[in-house]
């Protein structure tokens, strides 16, 4: 009775692998035919002792879930497979993986069905994937660049931080810090080997980005500002667009500026330290002293600017200023005091017209704004110091204009002053622009009321752009807005 069972179920398993075999050989044709036809005697069954004697142990392949051949030992697949890769890796020059599934089953077949071996490597060397393993830059956890190996990705992030590193160093700063301004990652993927980029076109996304070029070739007379003036930009658009650029980089004529911003998928920030040295503006003081006239002045003592050695932390995104920090302040020198003596004799009757009382001849003399902006300083007195102009803020590069025809007496760097203008309009009125980012005029230039002398900025003494105007008469600073119309 169990016999008898026994055998029926025998029988179903028979023609269950026979079924199978269909299967099989329809996929097989799919897949160029190999394999050989599976006996019908092929019995899927792993008791041994139910065998009959010219049944061997066999397994049938499955290649990505289809069944492609029968083979005596699992073995040979996997050395087909190890032979394939090392193929990929002898051309590709790179670690290969090859991303195929190979699954097997165990059966008991007649020898004569199994596979050929040299057709079952041939279908699956036509239809393996083969895998190189290559390193990813990862910005912000995106995958944004493919390349061959960690070395070169590497290499590219180096090359982009290199000339800001250079730019730093040429200008006598030292670097403390320099990285991307985004999360940065070289991870390890494995693609197919045509996903592979070209390291050069690599460098060119990550520095030009996705914005189209607009080119401006330099001319004679250019400079940044009057660039970005011309075309409706910042100084630091201009900057941006060139990085890293400074502005008191000299342009060279016929030179390439690029004048788009461009969106960039990496951004780098540096943080340098730099010294350098600042004036400290002198006190004037009055004494009373009897051996003069009211209307008498005399200089007892000159004051002497003072010296202070500065040393501050810039941050730059791109090479572009975004943060200045002061780490010290050391006097080298302190500032002298002026000490101005003023009479206090009655002074002898009808003097005819001292020089010092030019308070009332203020009326007669007519200035245009040098500037536009905003007053962030008037003259007089401010913490115990005397002002002896008016400041006037706005962005680096705003033009400066001469507030009064006359003759361009100095024009140069003079310490605190930074970058300064003066211009002499003969009586004793003289006009002073300091703290100019570049001066437009030459000394002994005749200039017209209203006419372009320079350009905004932060040089000398300062701190953010401003234009510090003078006016004096006969030497003494005057109050700017007593003359301004
Ligand atoms: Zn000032």
């Amino acid at each position: 009775m169990l016999g008898k069972n026994w055998f029926e179920i025998l029988d179903k398993l028979y023609n269950w692998v026979r079924l199978r075999r269909n299967i099989v050989i329809a996929l097989s044709v799919i897949f160029l035919i190999s394999a050989g036809v599976f006996s019908v005697k092929a019995l899927a069954v792993n008791n041994e002792s139910s065998l009959e004697d010219d049944m061997t142990e066999a397994f049938f392949t499955y290649f990505d879930g289809q069944k492609i051949g029968l083979v005596k030992d699992k073995g040979d697949i996997e050395k087909v497979l190890e032979g394939i890769k090392r193929g990929f890796e002898s051309l590709y020059n790179m670690e290969v993986t090859l991303e195929n599934d190979i699954d097997f089953e165990r059966v008991y077949v007649d020898e004569q069905y199994l596979s050929d071996p040299e057709v079952l490597e041939s279908l699956i060397q036509s239809n393996v994937s083969p895998r190189v393993k290559c390193a990813v830059i990862q910005v912000n956890g995106e995958n944004l660049a493919v390349l061959k190996d960690s070395e070169t990705a590497r290499f590219i992030l180096d090359s982009l931080l290199q000339p800001f590193k250079e730019k730093i160093e040429s200008k006598g700063g030292s670097l403390e810090e320099i990285d991307f301004e985004e999360d940065v990652n070289i991870k390890d993927l494995f693609v197919r080997y045509e996903e592979l980029e070209d390291p050069d076109e690599v460098v060119q996304r990550f520095t030009q980005g996705n914005t189209e070029k607009r080119i401006y070739i330099v001319e004679k007379g250019d400079n940044i500002w009057t660039i970005a003036q011309k075309h409706d930009m910042t100084v630091k658009d201009i900057l941006e667009a060139n990085a890293p650029m400074e502005e008191s980089d000299i342009l060279q004529i016929g030179q390439e500026l690029n004048l788009n911003v461009p969106e960039l998928p990496l951004n780098v920030i540096t943080v340098e330290k730099v010294e350098h040295t600042k004036s400290i503006p002198f006190e004037t003081e009055t004494k009373k002293s009897d051996d003069l006239y009211t209307n008498q002045t005399k200089v007892a003592q000159e004051g002497k600017e003072g010296e202070c050695q500065i040393v501050e932390k810039v941050y730059k995104r791109n090479g572009v200023e975004t943060e200045r920090e002061t780490i010290s302040e050391t006097v080298k020198k302190e500032p002298v005091k002026k000490i101005v003596l003023v009479g206090t004799k009655k002074p002898p009757k009808k003097v005819s017209s001292s020089r010092s009382g030019s308070s009332s001849s203020s009326s007669g003399i007519s200035m245009s704004w040098p500037t536009r902006g905003r007053i962030t300083s008037r003259f007089g007195r401010r913490w115990g110091r005397m002002h002896k102009g008016l400041d006037i803020a706005n962005d680096r590069g705003t033009p400066i204009y001469a507030a009064r025809s006359g003759t361009v007496c100095y024009s140069g760097y003079n310490g605190g002053y930074g970058n300064l203008v003066r211009i002499d309009h003969g009586s004793g009125i003289e006009t002073y622009y300091a703290h100019l980012s570049s001066r437009s005029v030459k000394k002994g230039q005749k200039v017209k009321k209203g006419q372009l002398i320079g350009y905004m900025g932060n040089t000398g003494n300062s701190t953010g752009p401003h234009l510090h105007f003078e006016v004096r008469i006969n030497g003494t600073p005057k109050n700017p807005l007593n003359y301004l119309k």
